[in-house]
């Protein structure tokens, strides 16, 4: 493999990393010569994921973990040293969302579910992982945030309310960490073609009615693909954004300046 590989090297966590967004990044990591771990629910979509990103030639592990759990975070820590003996990249990605619910309609049980998912599943793996990246010499964490952690939306109450958590969570974690060399941004995309929107869509009203409606939404008027996002992962786990920190880097074909 050539030596201009970004990543060459370096071992990665990837939460929810068995669909969507999280393979995608998956792939592109290990592509880029990273070690990967998978942590997700699934076992068999697990390892379908791990024969995916491995096709190239890359490395890869899976991991079964709820992140809602800190036992399971804490194991997929535990596993990802034993493996590959290091950890230098955390891409906190697991997400669910709940549809044209406001707080009214939001039940407590789906209040939960949304902020222990996405910012207290962030806040668990950050928890266990940055000791170990700090040991290493530092590292950088990636939060998969949304346009709905920097803008409000009709009818995603929790949703809103668990990314506009991650959002700021990155600048505290930016700014906490920065002595240990560990720099914390996030990603905040709008559209993004995966099993998360398609859902979305269905609800809506279905997904070839909804499509057009949802790709309207951006100035760039199309819906994004997985990969497209993935690419500005990379970067920010790159050494190319070695002076970055702190940031949420909208990925939205300009969704939320409009
Ligand atoms: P996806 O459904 O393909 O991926 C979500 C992943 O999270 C799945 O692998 C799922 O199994 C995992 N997950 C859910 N609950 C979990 C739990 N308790 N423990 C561990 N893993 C869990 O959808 P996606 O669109 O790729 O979503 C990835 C991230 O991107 C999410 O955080 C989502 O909010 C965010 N996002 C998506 C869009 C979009 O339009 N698709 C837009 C903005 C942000």
């Amino acid at each position: 493999m050539a030596d201009t590989m970004r990543l060459k090297g370096k071992v990665a966590i990837i939460t929810g990393g068995t669909s969507g967004i999280g393979l995608a990044v998956a792939k592109l990591f290990a592509k880029e010569g990273a070690k990967v771990v998978l942590a997700a629910r699934n076992e068999a979509a697990g390892a379908q994921a791990v024969a995916e990103v491995t096709q190239g030639g890359g490395e890869a592990i899976f991991v079964s973990c709820d992140v809602t759990k800190a036992s399971d975070c804490q194991e997929v820590l535990r596993v990802a040293i034993e493996h590959f003996g290091k950890v230098d990249l955390l891409f906190n990605n697991s997400g669910i969302i709940f549809r044209n619910k406001d707080v009214v309609e939001t039940s407590e049980e789906e209040w939960a579910s949304s902020i222990g998912v996405m910012l207290t599943g962030t806040f668990l793996m950050s928890h266990f992982v940055i000791p170990e990246m700090a040991r290493g010499g530092g590292g950088s964490i990636i939060n998969n945030s949304s346009i709905y952690g920097l803008i409000g939306g009709k009818g995603v109450a929790a949703y809103c309310a668990a990314k506009g958590g991650v959002t700021n969570l990155t600048r505290a974690m930016a700014i906490d960490h920065a002595p240990q060399n560990i720099r914390v941004n996030c990603i905040c995309p709008g559209s993004v073609e995966t099993p998360l929107l398609r859902q979305e869509m269905e609800e809506c009203g279905g997904l070839e009615k909804m499509r057009p409606v949802f790709a309207a939404q951006h100035p760039l008027n199309r819906i994004a693909s997985p990969e497209e996002v993935a690419n500005a992962v990379l970067f920010l786990a790159s050494d190319e954004s070695s002076y970055v920190t702190g940031v949420a880097l909208s990925v939205d074909g300009g969704r939320a300046i409009w």
